[in-house]
């Protein structure tokens, strides 16, 4: 799949149009080593296809566009890129760039769950405001962890986890959240079996969450705070990062504290091979969750080789059987088999039990 990162910027972009802080500050004065930045939003397409999905829908779509020439129109006199719009959630600046986009022909195929619909129905009426010019095609995200395809990008198999966070301030039940107010996203190419998990508002690591993460070939996370008391240290506000609904990168229990490091020997620096990096990742979250390989696997959203490679040991005795990994893109590599050290031969009937 091709990912194309159109905004990393917390609500208000970077520098915020109304912030004089040390880093704003020196971005418009050209005094620090940063670059502005839009509205949290990426664009994902298969390999093989102009079409994708844009995650998210930010303020700044009409300026994203025009950066990333991927999305432009290119087949007609009227044309996207964009086959859908899937919502992680309600917040106005992931939601109200639906508004910029109601010059479109047909009615825009939405994917949100539930509550986020409901939201934008109520709350944030941008739905209703919307069927007086293109119009959406709503579709539902359920949170059941049932795999779903977008019409129009084959190829990409998408997942939904419902995370720990908060619906918008303007949601009828802000204080009251429900599941489904905030999604992270796992998002599968087919053919290549990779995957990333997007979830650009993250409030809590729970478990499944964890298993997403590290099952993962890439993460695009929440990073909008380091620490927790920035904002309060800084006197712009008296909330701190979790009570905002953002886990905070440093500190206790902080995105990068040590629950959630992984040891050098499973990162990918010291692998010789995709195969061995992804297996001794396996290894790492099996030693940390418990649970059988498919188990894991499955829970992390990935393809695995059920447990069921034959392995013919040596010749004349009877073929046996290994604990499965993670296959490699489905292509018949064997990662946890001896054959790369010359001790058997192994033929892996292919179990791949995909989600
Ligand atoms: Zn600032």
């Amino acid at each position: 799949m091709r990912i194309t990162t159109l905004g990393t910027a917390a609500g208000g972009g970077f520098p915020q149009w109304n912030c004089n802080c040390r880093n704003c500050a020196g971005v418009r004065a050209g005094v620090i080593k940063a670059k502005a930045r839009t509205q949290s939003s990426i664009f994902v397409r298969p390999d093989s296809g102009a079409d994708g999905i844009l995650f998210n829908a930010s303020p700044d779509i009409l300026e994203q566009i025009r950066a990333n020439p991927a999305l432009q129109p290119m087949r007609g006199v009227r044309d996207t890129a964009i086959a859908a719009v899937v919502l992680i959630d309600g917040q106005v600046d992931h939601a109200t760039g639906l508004l910029m986009l109601r010059e479109r022909g047909q009615p825009l195929p939405l994917w949100c769950t539930d509550p986020v619909a409901e939201d934008l129905s109520t709350g944030l009426p941008l739905l209703r405001v919307l069927d007086h010019y293109c119009g959406v095609q709503r579709q539902r995200i359920t949170l059941d962890g049932a795999a779903f395809q977008v019409p129009g990008v084959p190829g990409l198999t998408l997942r939904a986890l419902p995370l720990t966070s908060k619906a918008a301030p303007y949601s009828p039940h802000r204080e009251r959240p429900v599941p489904g107010d905030n999604i992270g996203m796992l998002i599968r190419d087919d053919a290549r079996c990779s995957s990333v998990f997007y979830a650009p508002g993250l409030g809590a690591i729970t478990p499944e969450v964890f298993d997403a993460m590290a099952g993962s070939d890439c993460v695009l996370v929440d990073g909008t705070f380091w620490s927790d008391h920035e904002m309060p240290r800084l006197g712009l506000s008296a909330k701190s990062a979790r009570d905002i609904g953002h886990l905070p990168q440093a500190g206790p229990g902080g995105m990068t504290a040590s629950s959630f490091e992984q040891p050098a020997s499973a990162t990918t620096s010291g692998a010789t091979s995709a195969a061995e990096s992804r297996r001794s990742r396996m290894e790492w979250l099996l030693s940390r969750s418990g649970g059988s390989a498919a188990d894991v696997a499955r829970r992390a959203g990935c393809c695995v080789h059920a447990a069921q490679a034959e392995c013919s040991h040596r010749p004349g005795r009877r073929p046996r059987f290994q604990t499965g990994w993670l296959c490699d893109g489905c292509d018949g590599a064997w990662p946890a088999c001896g054959a790369a050290r010359g001790e058997w031969r192994c033929w892996p009937k292919a179990v791949c039990r995909r989600w």
